[in-house]
């Protein structure tokens, strides 16, 4: 019998299910265990089935192995906007603390490293913000991390959530912490139907966030918490009967919370980059100057007029915030070669350059359809 298993024997106990919560567990067809008591009602109860599901279950992280706060900052960022299964299956963590295992080795990196490592990760100024981060620790701190919680919020890139995960996961204090994950739990757990992205919605989360994080145990109290979101209490298919807190939960229809303000309409456009060729295998880059990519090489941008009628070599889409964006690769003559900031590289040089996703792809697509310089 699992760890947890035992923790609900102790302490999903029908008979101590409140009568006003009755109706909730009697819809049909749900699935979902019956609600005893909220979290609130009896936090150590509640502190307790977390924490012993972590333990039994919780999956062994690079970033859980250490209490270095500067690895768990790292970590943080990286996993901002971007799935766990990526930072994992890809590396980036291990590469980047390789290459930067302290703030020292970070705060003189260069752009073009930092970008490079980011490479594929998206939303660039995380990795600017690591190093800003960096040059902080070194500069206002002598290089070691500061202990204190308005010292860690004041750090560049370093917002509510970051502080209470590195006061949390480094220095095992509690605070209050919400990420998307926690603010579905919670929602759920006290069938909240305001908004959660509101004033008032964000201030509720973070109350309860406060009142039940565990005291002395604020490490794996969290990290179960997070870890339940993650894996259990998704987004359109919650596993209810697999939930270790499901005792504690009052939600009647959880895959329809939490509420959210209604998401804008994703927008389709086109963006048009040239192919330009040059003497042996080189192709011809210029610099992203726009806010997302800024400092990343890229296929430059062609208007209308500079690429006619003829047919793209490669069309493809890609997604970024709401847009969906339609990439046209056009084969380009020199002569029409853009003016401006710009660098002819090697087929060899290719991978060693910081290269935004949508250039990379189509690149690695043009030379294996038709070798470097086959068209
Ligand atoms: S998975 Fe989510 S909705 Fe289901 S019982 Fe657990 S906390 Fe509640």
């Amino acid at each position: 019998m699992a760890v947890w298993e035992v923790f609900a024997m102790r302490h999903f106990q029908p008979n101590r299910r409140p009568a006003a919560r009755q109706e909730a567990d009697d819809l049909p067809g749900f699935g979902k265990p019956p609600c005893r008591e909220l979290p609130t009602e009896d936090p150590d109860g509640f502190r307790e089935a977390v924490v012993g599901w972590f333990d039994a279950v919780g999956r062994p992280y690079p970033w859980r192995e250490t209490t270095d706060p500067y690895a768990i900052l790292v970590s943080e960022l990286m996993l901002q906007q971007t799935r766990v299964e990526t930072v994992l299956e890809r590396g980036y963590f291990e590469r980047w603390m390789r290459r930067f295992p302290g703030v020292g080795e970070l705060a003189d990196a260069p752009d073009e490293e930092i970008l490079k490592l980011w490479e594929g990760l998206g939303y660039y100024r995380r990795a600017r913000h690591l190093r800003e981060a960096a040059r902080a620790v070194v500069s206002r701190h002598g290089g070691l991390f500061p202990r204190d919680p308005a010292e860690i919020r004041a750090l560049p890139g370093v917002g509510d959530y970051t502080a209470g995960a590195i006061l949390a996961f480094a220095f095992d204090r509690a605070a209050p912490m919400i990420d998307g994950n926690v603010a579905r739990v919670l929602a759920r757990l006290f069938d909240f139907n305001g908004s959660i992205e509101g004033p008032a919605g964000r201030r509720q989360l973070a109350e309860w966030s406060g009142r039940l994080t565990d005291p002395r145990r604020a490490r794996r109290f969290q990290s179960g918490l997070m870890e339940i979101g993650q894996r259990l209490c998704k987004v359109r298919r919650p596993q209810c009967p697999d939930c270790p807190v499901a005792g504690f939960c009052a939600a009647r229809a959880p895959e329809h919370l939490p509420v959210k303000r209604e998401r804008a309409r994703i927008e389709e456009v086109a963006e048009h980059v040239g192919y330009f060729r040059g003497e042996g295998d080189r192709v011809f880059l210029c610099v992203e100057s726009g806010p997302r990519r800024s400092g990343l090489w890229r296929l430059p941008p062609v208007s209308a007029e500079e690429h006619g009628d003829a047919e793209p070599l490669l069309r493809f889409a890609y997604s970024i915030t709401r847009y969906r964006v339609w990439l046209h690769v056009h084969a380009m003559p020199a002569s029409a070669l853009p003016r401006g900031e710009g660098r002819w590289v090697s087929r060899a040089e290719l991978e060693s350059v910081a290269l935004g996703s949508p250039y990379r792809r189509a690149l690695r697509s043009l030379v294996a359809d038709a070798g470097f310089n086959g068209r």
